[in-house]
C-alpha cells in the first residue's frame, strides 16, 4: 500500500442471494481527501459502504478491502470503530431517548480522555451551533436535519481516521441540505478524510476532491471532482436539475 492510502477497495463484489448489487469495483481514499461516490437509486453505493464497515447481512462478499494497509474484510463493525473508522448510516441512527449531550458522549465511548472529550464537545458545538442550543433536548425530538448533524457530530467524537457518510442530505429541506454540506466542507477542511455517498451529485462533486460514479453495481466513471462537474456525460446523467 502506498503512503497516505487510507482505504483501498479492489474487485469488490456483493450479492444478496441471486441479486448482484456490486459487480467488481475498485476505489481508494487517500489521507485528507473528500471522495464522493455518486449514482442513482439502487446503484450499489450503500451496499459498498456496508461491505467496508462490516454491516451487511449474511451475503457473499468478494474482493479485497484494505484500511490503513490492513485487510478488513469480515471485520466486525465494532472492531473497525476501535480502529477509528466511523460510519454515519443512512437514516442516521441517533439514540432517540438520550439528550444531544449524551449522544455525543456515546460517540466518544472508545476514548478515555475526559478533558479532551469535553473540549471536543465544545469544538463540535461551535461547528453545529444548533446542537449547542439544544444540548439537553432528547435526540428523538430533533428535526431530520438536526438529527443528521447530531449523527455526524457523534461520529466525529470518535476521532475518525476515516469518516463514511451515507446520503447525509436524504430527506432534508434544501436549506438544511446546504447547511449539511457547509458542515461537510468544514470537517474536510480540518483534514478529516471522508468518503461521502450521495445522490445529490452536484453538491457532492462541488465539495469533493475526487469522485466515483456507480451505475448498476459498477464504477462507470471516476476522477477529479471539478472535471467531473464539467463533464457533459456526468452533467447529462446526474446533474439534471442540480
Ligand atoms: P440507494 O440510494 O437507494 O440507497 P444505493 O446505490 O445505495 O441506492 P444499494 O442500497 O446498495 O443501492 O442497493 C443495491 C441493490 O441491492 C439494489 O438493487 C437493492 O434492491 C439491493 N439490495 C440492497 N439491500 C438488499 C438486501 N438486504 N437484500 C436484497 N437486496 C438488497
Amino acid at each position: 500500500t502506498k503512503a497516505g492510502n487510507i482505504l483501498r477497495v479492489e474487485g469488490l463484489k456483493v450479492a444478496y442471494g441471486g441479486i448482484k448489487a456490486v459487480k467488481g469495483i475498485d476505489l481508494e481514499v487517500n489521507k485528507g481527501e473528500l471522495v464522493t461516490l455518486i449514482g442513482a437509486n439502487g446503484a450499489g453505493k450503500t451496499t459498498t459502504l456496508k461491505a467496508i464497515t462490516g454491516t451487511l447481512p449474511n451475503c457473499k462478499v468478494e474482493g479485497s478491502l484494505h484500511y490503513l494497509g490492513s485487510a478488513i474484510k469480515g471485520n466486525h463493525s465494532f472492531d473497525l470503530v476501535k480502529k477509528n473508522l466511523a460510519m454515519v448510516p443512512e437514516g442516521r441512527g441517533v439514540f432517540t431517548r438520550m439528550s444531544i449531550h449524551e449522544n455525543l458522549l456515546m460517540g466518544a465511548y472508545i476514548r478515555d480522555d475526559k478533558a479532551a472529550i469535553a473540549a471536543d464537545i465544545d469544538k463540535w458545538f461551535s461547528v453545529f451551533p444548533r446542537l449547542k442550543e439544544r444540548s439537553a433536548q432528547m435526540a428523538g425530538t430533533l428535526s431530520g436535519g438536526e438529527q443528521q448533524m447530531l449523527a455526524m457530530a457523534r461520529a466525529l467524537m470518535s476521532h475518525p481516521t476515516l469518516l463514511l457518510l451515507d446520503e447525509p442530505s436524504m430527506g432534508l429541506s434544501p436549506i438544511m441540505v446546504e447547511k449539511i454540506f457547509e458542515v461537510i466542507r468544514n470537517v474536510s477542511a480540518q483534514g478529516i478524510t471522508i468518503l461521502l455517498v450521495e445522490q445529490n451529485a452536484k453538491l457532492a462533486l462541488e465539495a469533493a476532491h475526487r469522485g466515483y460514479v456507480m451505475d448498476s453495481g459498477l464504477v462507470t466513471m471516476s476522477g477529479n471532482a471539478k472535471d467531473m462537474l464539467n463533464d457533459p456525460k456526468v452533467q447529462a446523467a446526474y446533474l439534471g436539475e442540480g
